[in-house]
């Protein structure tokens, strides 16, 4: 399983590869615009083309996007419903053009009706088929703050048929422990898991966020804390990322950044709870990737794991 962080793009995005080469990072998850606006810079082909070239050297496997915050697929109101679509549509093309592998989006805000559902499975199937072949699209269990939905597996599943196209899971501890799973124990760890296999299915799960969080289980509340100061603790990763059930790739933190040391601190507590994690380079070799990334990110095995 690799590690990485989600890691700030501000300036460029070279300056997210950089940050994550610098801390060992095998894995990465950035936004592809300012994540509180809907402004929207368009990159210069050449930047994109550095970056793809960079990062490809660096044998960085799997970049990770995450949707940025303001669309909301399921948005009852027409406009912000369209407008949600098509950012989607052009976060997804851009993920593309940087040769992202997966695009990380929450389901959105709405009321817990089957129409609600529908619009974001008809949003999520438009952007596939806008954008071939895409970055697989991978729906985030969320806390069930306010309206949110999603933050259980069966609705995940319900997202996954009713969109017709595939759709593969990012699990968040954080949102999971909101919502009602106590990870902090081996049973709320086996609840979760079961769920998962019943619903979307285990071999749809690709990313773990790995993120710890002071609100307690089934508080609803969406919050991050550094692995280890929160509820679920050291004992509850541990168990979790140990499970013989858990196939994820790679896991990314999105641990609070108070402070540059907060990072190095996660990731060596990471580097202990994670199984093979201290073996693999802390650095990629340059001069490309090893025949393993070259071969999951589009085609081989990997590609019929919810693609
Ligand atoms: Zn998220
Ligand atoms: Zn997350």
């Amino acid at each position: 399983m690799r590690l990485g962080f989600h890691l700030s793009i501000a300036g460029s995005y070279h300056r997210a590869l950089t940050a994550a080469l610098s801390l060992g990072c095998q894995a990465l998850q950035i936004f592809v615009q300012n994540p509180r606006s809907w402004r929207w810079r368009e990159p210069r082909a050449e930047e994109l083309a550095a970056f793809r070239q960079a990062r490809r050297q660096a044998g960085l496997w799997p970049l990770v996007v995450h949707l940025t915050y303001l669309p909301n697929l399921a948005a009852p109101d027409p406009g912000l419903y369209r407008r949600s679509r098509e950012r989607l549509i052009l976060e997804l093309r851009l993920a593309r053009e940087l040769g992202a592998d997966f695009l990380v989006c929450h389901p959105g805000h709405g009321p817990p009706e089957v129409a609600t559902f529908r619009r974001v499975a008809d949003c999520l199937a438009a952007a596939v088929r806008e954008v071939p072949p895409p970055p697989l699209l991978l729906l985030e269990n969320t806390a069930g703050q306010g309206r949110e939905i999603g933050s259980r597996p069966a609705e995940l599943k319900l997202l996954q048929e009713l969109s017709g196209v595939p759709l593969g899971l990012c699990l968040d501890t954080a949102h999971a422990l909101g919502a009602g799973y106590d990870l902090g124990g081996a049973a709320g760890v086996d609840r979760l898991l079961a769920e998962v296999a019943c619903g979307p299915g285990l071999a749809t799960l690709r990313i773990v966020h790995l993120n710890d969080s002071p609100a307690p289980a089934g508080s609803r509340r969406d919050r991050h804390q550094h692995l280890g100061r929160g509820l679920i603790g050291l004992e509850g990763f541990r168990y979790l990322l140990g499970h013989p059930a858990l196939a994820a790739e790679a896991v990314i933190m999105e641990t609070p950044r108070r402070h540059p040391v907060d990072e190095w601190l996660n990731l060596l507590t990471a580097r202990t709870l994670v199984p093979g994690a201290a073996l693999l380079p802390p650095v990629p070799e340059q001069g490309g990737a090893t025949e393993r990334d070259r071969r999951l990110p589009g085609q081989g095995p990997g590609t019929d794991r919810g693609r």
